[in-house]
Formats: structure tokens, C-alpha cells, sequence
């Protein structure tokens, strides 16, 4: 399966169940200008909105594939998305938004279920085995991590089902057991096993290379995340010369980068653990020397190097869906990088945070939505700062 036969009116058979495509009924063009009506909306205000850039192929974009799994009423094996809101599975054998790839390995997991009689949890009871089945692809390098997600660490039957796993998909790289024996509505667990291979797969964004495992954080869009990450170091105009801050870093990708392709210094904060035990480790398999990765609350980080009187030419922020917090915003002020980058997942809070910017010395220059994400109402947007004192000179 690869193009969708009608590219509009709900070419998807499950899209009302599923509920992640909210704009399938429109054709990608219409997608588009929604997007840019709604960006320009919410953002015009502060500056001219650049015309989104959107995907020249806007299906199987998604290097990430996950189903659920679960059994019919007369005990047959089913394996799908959770309908939006709920736990019920919406059975489905492929989406146009993840990799026809991903979704034959979750096909052939389904099927090896059933002939081996692998017990599939039962939520209610909370009794049995198979849960959610995650599988990641690079999108560069071509290799494939399946993570098969358990309720306890009992695999009956691991060998034979791994070994016919492989057999059916020789190109998988790595195989993982994830042991996830929570309530809520989590896919993973904290627990790991490798079965298979590394645990990780590599891939090549921008020209460095990232480890990626079942639990890191990795954009999902790998030709759309190229395109971000170049304009939003386009608009930093580094320097060897200069010291980046790279806050919200995840695992260290935009940093990293900017690193290899500018010869600038690097600081990267991010509050997860595990991505930051993930971006020290990019930082060793780049061989970049001069980025330094720290732990800790983005706000806090900068509330604190203002205090001290640090210096900071550029600061490259990526916050989640709730945006900046006022801590942040107020030690960004007290910092006053020139250049300030805000690239953001929800431009409403973003509109809110660029209000407290300008109000405080900063000036929008550059305004640019990407489309990140076809067929979904998510959009991404690039905002290029600059502060007072560079463009009263000017
Ligand atoms: N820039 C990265 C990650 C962006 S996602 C990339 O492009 O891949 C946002 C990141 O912000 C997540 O990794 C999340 O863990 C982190 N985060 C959320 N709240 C934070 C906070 N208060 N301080 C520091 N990092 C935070």
C-alpha cells in the first residue's frame, strides 16, 4: 500500500474512530492553507507568516508505528489504534501515515501471536502477556527496532517467536521486550530487555548521527525535521565564536548539529534523564567536543546563568505543547541573547510567550510554519527574535 486511492473526503477507512487524522477530509493543498490561516491567526500580529512548507509526499511519513493489542469478543486477535479517548482497539492493518514496513511487522507479530497462543493482556482482568507492539525505522540508515511490549517479564515461547520474527523481516535490527505492568494508559514501561541485536537503532539527521531507542524522544517526520532544524540554524547565524544555549534539547539533536555544522559552542538542557543519558552519548558518536549537556528545569537553567551574569549569544528553545514557563521567559529577558529561536508544536502558546517577548525587548523578525505533520491539525512553527539592542542599531 502506498498512495490512498482518494486524497480527500476520509480516504481512510477508520479516520472517524482513529480521531488522529482531523484533517483528512481535506485535500493536502486545503491542509495546507488551513494551516496557514490558522498560523497567520494567531501569530500575524507580531510579523509577516512565511508560507508553510509542506511535504512534497505527505504519506507513511511517521519513523514511529505502534499498535495495541487485544482480542474480540469471540477471542479472535486484534491489533489496532485506540480509538480516540478510549481503550477500545480500531482494527486496522496499516495507516497512511506510518511505514508499510512497520505495519507488516505488526501484521506478522499479530499472526505468530495467534499460531502460538501467546496470551494477550486483558485489561480488565489484568491477566496475560502481549500488550502494544512499537516499531522504529531510520528513515537514513533503513534499520528497524521492534519493541514488543509486555505485561510481565514471562515471554512464553521468546525464542521460537523471535526467531520466526526474523525470518518473516530479515531487515529488523534490533528486538526488544518492554515490560510495562502499569494501569494507565502509558505504551512503555521503564523495564527493558534486549532480545535481539543492539536494543538501538542509529540514524542520520542533518548529517549527524543519533542512537535511538524504544524510549527516546525522536521527531517523527525525518525529511520535514530536516527542513526545521536547517531554517531554525539558518536564522541563529552562528559563529565559531559564539556560545548556543539549546533549551527543551531532547536528545541533543538540534545542539549537536549546530555544533558540527557552525563550530559554535553548545550548552543543551533538558529535564528527562534518559534523553540527556542519550545526548551525552551523541555527543561522543559525532565526536563533538565543545557541547556540554545538562539535566535540570529549562527555567531554572536560565534563571540561574542570569543571576551569575552568563553570556549567551543565541538561544534555541523547542518547549512541549504547554509552551515556555514565565521563569524561563523572564531569565531569557534578564540574559538577553541577541538571537532568540522559538520553534514550537502549538502556536497558541507560542503566541502567548512571543507577547511577553516583545513586551520586554525582543522583536519578531522572522515567522515560519512547517507542516510536521500531514493530515493531523498540529502545526509546528520557526520564530526568529532579536533583541532591542541589535535591531536599534540597525
Ligand atoms: N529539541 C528536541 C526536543 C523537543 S521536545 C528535538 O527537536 O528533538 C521538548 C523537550 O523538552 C522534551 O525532550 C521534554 O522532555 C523537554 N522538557 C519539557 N519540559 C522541560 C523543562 N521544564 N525543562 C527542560 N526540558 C523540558
Amino acid at each position: 500500500m502506498s498512495e490512498p486511492k482518494k486524497k480527500n473526503n476520509r480516504f481512510c477507512p477508520i479516520a472517524r474512530k482513529c480521531g488522529a487524522c482531523q484533517l483528512q477530509n481535506m485535500s493536502y493543498p486545503e491542509q495546507l492553507s488551513w494551516k496557514m490561516a490558522k498560523s497567520i491567526k494567531l501569530l500575524s500580529r507580531f510579523g509577516h507568516v512565511d508560507e508553510i512548507i509542506g511535504m512534497d509526499e505527505p504519506y507513511h511519513y511517521r519513523n514511529k508505528a505502534q499498535a495495541a493489542f487485544g482480542r474480540t469478543a469471540r477471542g479472535r486477535i486484534i491489533s489496532g489504534i485506540y480509538q480516540s479517548g478510549t481503550h477500545i482497539i480500531a482494527t486496522t492493518d496499516s495507516c497512511y501515515l506510518e511505514s508499510p514496513e512497520a505495519d507488516a511487522i505488526i501484521v506478522t507479530i499479530r499472526r505468530l501471536a495467534e499460531s502460538v497462543g501467546l496470551p494477550i493482556y486483558d485489561e480488565d482482568r489484568r491477566v496475560g502477556c502481549l500488550r502494544h507492539v512499537l516499531v522504529r525505522t531510520g528513515a537514513e540508515s533503513g534499520q528497524i527496532l521492534v519493541a514488543i511490549v509486555t505485561a510481565t517479564p514471562v515471554f512464553p515461547g521468546k525464542n521460537h517467536f523471535i526467531q520466526a520474527l526474523l525470518a518473516a523481516h530479515p531487515q529488523i535490527t534490533t528486538i526488544v521486550q518492554n515490560i510495562n505492568s502499569g494501569h494507565d494508559s502509558m505504551v512503555l514501561g521503564k523495564t527493558q530487555k534486549v532480545l535481539y541485536g543492539s536494543g538501538y537503532i542509529e540514524d542520520t539527521l542533518c548529517g549527524c548521527v543519533f542512537r535511538i531507542s524504544a524510549r527516546s524522544f525522536y521527531q517523527i517526520n525525518h525529511a520535514q525535521t530536516e527542513k526545521l532544524y536547517d531554517i531554525a540554524l539558518h536564522y541563529a547565524e552562528l559563529s565559531p565564536k559564539d556560545l548556543l544555549i539549546d533549551a527543551y534539547c531532547g536528545i541533543g539533536t538540534i545542539g549537536l548539529i549546530a555544533a558540527k555544522q557552525y563550530g559554535c559552542r553548545v550548552v543543551g538542557i533538558e529535564n528527562n534523564e534518559t534523553a540527556i543519558r542519550d545526548a551525552v552519548i551523541n555527543k561522543k558518536r559525532n565526536g563533538v567536543e565543545q557541547v556540554r549537556f545538562l539535566c535540570d528545569d529549562a527555567g531554572r537553567f536560565l534563571k540561574a546563568a542570569a543571576k551569575e551574569n552568563q553570556r549567551a549569544d543565541v538561544l534555541i528553545c523547542d518547549p512541549p505543547r504547554a509552551g515556555c514557563s514565565r521563569d524561563f521567559l523572564s531569565a531569557c529577558v534578564a540574559l538577553a541573547p541577541q538571537r532568540m529561536v522559538y520553534i514550537s508544536c502549538n502556536p497558541e502558546t507560542q503566541a502567548r510567550d512571543l507577547g511577553f517577548l516583545a513586551k520586554n525587548g525582543y522583536r519578531v523578525r522572522k515567522i515560519q510554519p512547517v507542516d510536521m505533520f500531514p493530515h493531523t491539525a498540529h502545526i509546528e512553527t520557526i520564530v526568529l527574535l532579536s533583541y532591542k539592542k541589535e535591531w536599534d542599531c540597525r
